[in-house]
């Protein structure tokens, strides 16, 4: 199988506010490009494009090819379980929305703490267990954006029922120690099982970068993108299956194939090189949100968190807007959702981010820069 996956959480939109509202005559296209150059692996969830992507999964590649053509990843929506019978209820409702009979990958989806301890209430993987020994599940993983210690918790116990693990795993999270993709990514080899990495690009970060540390990049090798960096570094380490990218325009995937139809490895100095780049990434990056709206279902403000924290990072950063330019697109935002400010701390955002972020201080900041 080729290392690129084609990740379907942020896909091409008609309005950029809307998740929902996804371009799907442009996925077909960007699906029939994809599979014509040899790629085969598609990764969606139950939550994504606001629960519209498995049906888009459906619509622009399970009924448009051969069900060999392809493998299809999705995931049991650990974050709203209640009983034990939800299991099947989910697992059902997705054979339905995708149009198939069996998933090659199906994946415990983001087992941090909360979620895990539910997966464990509900006896979730012995669930998926008995799918896969009914052949509706061809093989089964869970994935994780919490620290190596809880990792490590998951995998004592349920090694023996997992094939592989998805973990995020970028350049600049390699050494974070909020993320510890490391410590993760040897945590999954310590049990050998395989990896699946996702936000390569943290969310579109890595593919751009501030001046300096582009600069670095275009001076090693300026025919290569910012972007190809990112996902051949996480496609360069060992036991990595396939890298996910959330492709969201044609462009964006010709690149990623361009590179990965005949991937090469990073070398050692490229390797660090990268790792290098990371002190002047986070001096410019200043909220380290990756945009997957994970957050934005459950708060009862319909803050749009995710809009609100790129407005800021692009006020903050090297794209040279300031705070008072970038003012009018705050204002339009709000019209629609609620504004920074009106955040009552309920912190039911924060319990859902896999970035571990403190979204209620970061709004905080977000309501200084553009609300005075
Ligand atoms: S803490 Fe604020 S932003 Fe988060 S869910 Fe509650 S109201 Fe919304
Ligand atoms: S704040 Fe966290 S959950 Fe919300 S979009 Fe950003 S990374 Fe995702």
């Amino acid at each position: 199988m080729k290392k690129l996956g084609f990740g379907m959480m942020r896909l091409p939109l008609l309005q950029s506010e809307d998740v929902s509202s996804v371009n799907e005559e442009e996925v077909n296209k960007m699906v029939d490009t994809f599979i014509a150059n040899g790629f085969t692996y598609f990764d969606t969830a139950y939550m994504y494009h606001a629960k519209e992507s498995e049906k888009i999964v459906n619509r622009c590649l399970v009924k448009r090819y051969p069900r060999d053509v392809y493998t299809l990843a999705t995931k049991l929506p650990t974050m709203f379980l209640t009983s034990e019978n939800d299991n099947l209820k989910f697992f059902n409702e997705q054979l339905e929305k995708c149009g198939v009979s069996y998933f090659d990958y199906y994946l415990l989806h983001n087992l941090n703490v909360d979620n895990y301890s539910k997966a464990e209430k509900y006896n979730s993987f012995a669930f998926c267990k008995q799918m896969k020994a009914e052949g509706k599940i061809k093989h089964l993983g869970f994935s994780f954006h919490g620290l190596s210690k809880d990792l490590n918790k998951i995998l004592e116990k349920h090694a023996d029922d997992v094939e592989f693990v998805q973990l995020q795993i970028n350049y600049i999270d390699w050494n974070n120690p909020n993320v510890e993709s490391r410590l993760c990514y040897e945590t999954v080899k310590k049990y050998g099982k395989k990896i699946i990495v996702m936000e390569p690009i943290k969310g579109g970060a890595l593919a751009n970068l501030p001046e300096k540390a582009s600069k670095i990049l275009r001076e090693y090798d300026d025919t290569k993108s910012i972007a190809s960096y990112a996902i051949r570094f996480a496609a360069s380490l060992d036991d990595v299956m396939v890298v996910l990218s959330g492709m969201s325009n044609m462009a964006q995937l010709e690149d990623n194939i361009s590179y990965m139809k005949d991937f090469v490895p990073l070398d050692n100095k490229e390797f660090n090189m990268l790792l290098s780049l990371v002190d002047i990434i986070n001096e410019a990056n200043s909220i380290a949100c990756t945009s997957c709206n994970y957050c934005i279902d459950k708060c009862p403000k319909h803050i749009c968190i995710p809009e609100y924290f790129k407005l800021y990072n692009n006020g903050r950063s090297h794209l040279g807007k300031s705070f008072n330019n970038l003012k009018p697109e705050y204002e339009k935002l709000s019209l629609n959702h609620g504004l920074a400010s009106s955040c009552i701390k309920c912190k039911q955002c924060e319990r859902m981010c896999p970035q571990h972020l403190e979204i209620t201080k970061y709004l905080e900041e977000v309501a200084k820069a553009f609300e005075n």
